[in-house]
């Protein structure tokens, strides 16, 4: 629990501020074959992390052929990244507008860029793109099906390009999984050019007063027979028999986020928040899914009005002049 557990000294430093001391936050909360994962919170900067990091094979391991079709979106949605086009070009969309607003158009780099939908769609509104990209599925895709400038690898490094090359960097729900957030920003800001913008998105559910209460409520639920349910899978409570891979490193707020883009040189000029709703609601005809369905609208709602923190972060950051 925040602010509980025991306090634990971690060979680990945080990755924000380079504190060593820990509090458990969710232990356990990932499995990886026979080895479990937990949470921790930073007692200095209190970003939340999984300490001790799994080693680079088992992370690079967790990328194989299969990541986009089963966990790509965090089981929000049944179908995976290759046949989600409309729902993801909506959303692709409305970031351009905010960037072109921001930036115009010029040249922009995706790090974590899967298939390419995003930088193909860039593309058709005059951006000059390229990407990263470390699952072997989504370099081929974007590079032999949409004739992308793509390069396989973990962001960082980004060895193929010179400093200050780009106007944009994006990173959508990405840096969560790099197992250094600060060398991730580190290099955005090296690429890009004086008054830059990197574009973050990050899930904040985790570190979110949705999921610490929801912790006290799922026994009860479970009880219910409601345990099990993709809903709950959703909300990170799987059943006994799943497991969740240790995708997610790094889990944020607004004001762990806030707090890394300024250290590494960044102004935040604009954020939003959003809570999105599981696909498998959308045609929801039964009381509680219909329930369920208006539940998520107002916390949407909350979100997009008050900045209501608990689903996903976008925060739009200029470098320094
Ligand atoms: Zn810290």
């Amino acid at each position: 629990m925040s602010g509980g557990g025991r306090a634990r000294e971690g060979a680990f430093p945080c990755d924000l501020c380079g504190g060593r001391a820990f509090r458990d936050y969710a232990p356990a909360i990932y499995r990886a074959g026979a080895e479990s994962f937990g949470l921790v919170r930073c007692r200095s900067c209190t970003l939340v992390q999984v300490r001790p990091l799994p080693p680079d094979e088992k992370i690079a391991a967790l990328y194989d052929d299969g990541y986009f079709e089963k966990d790509y979106d965090s089981c929000l949605s049944e179908s995976g990244y290759f046949d989600n086009t409309r729902k993801l070009k909506e959303r692709y969309g409305a970031i351009l507008d905010e960037l072109e607003r921001l930036a115009g158009a010029g040249d922009l780099l995706e790090a974590g860029c899967a298939g390419g939908y995003f930088l193909d769609l860039a593309r058709s509104r005059g951006w000059n793109v390229k990407g990263v990209e470390i699952t072997a599925a989504g370099e081929q895709y974007a590079r032999a099906r949409l004739g992308l400038d793509v390069r396989r690898g973990a962001f960082p490094p980004a060895p193929w390009w010179d400093d200050e090359s780009f106007d944009v960097v994006y990173m959508g729900h990405v840096l969560e999984h790099t197992p250094s957030p600060s060398s991730a920003a580190a290099e955005a800001a090296r690429l890009l050019r004086p008054g830059g913008v990197f574009l973050v998105e990050v899930p904040t559910y985790i570190d979110s007063f949705y999921f610490r209460t929801l912790r006290v409520a799922v026994p009860a639920l479970r009880k219910a027979g409601i345990g099990g349910s993709s809903l709950l899978r959703a909300l990170k409570f799987p059943g006994p028999d799943e497991t969740i891979p240790p995708y997610h490193l790094y889990e944020f707020r607004r004001a762990t986020l806030a707090a890394l883009l300024k250290k590494n040189g960044f102004h935040v000029e604009r954020t939003f928040a959003r809570v999105p709703r599981p696909d498998d609601l959308d045609g929801a005809k039964s009381f509680t899914g219909r329930l369920l369905k208006t539940l998520f609208r107002l916390l949407d709602f909350l979100a997009r009005r008050w900045g209501m923190q608990g689903g996903n972060i976008a925060m739009y950051a200029r470098k320094g002049i």
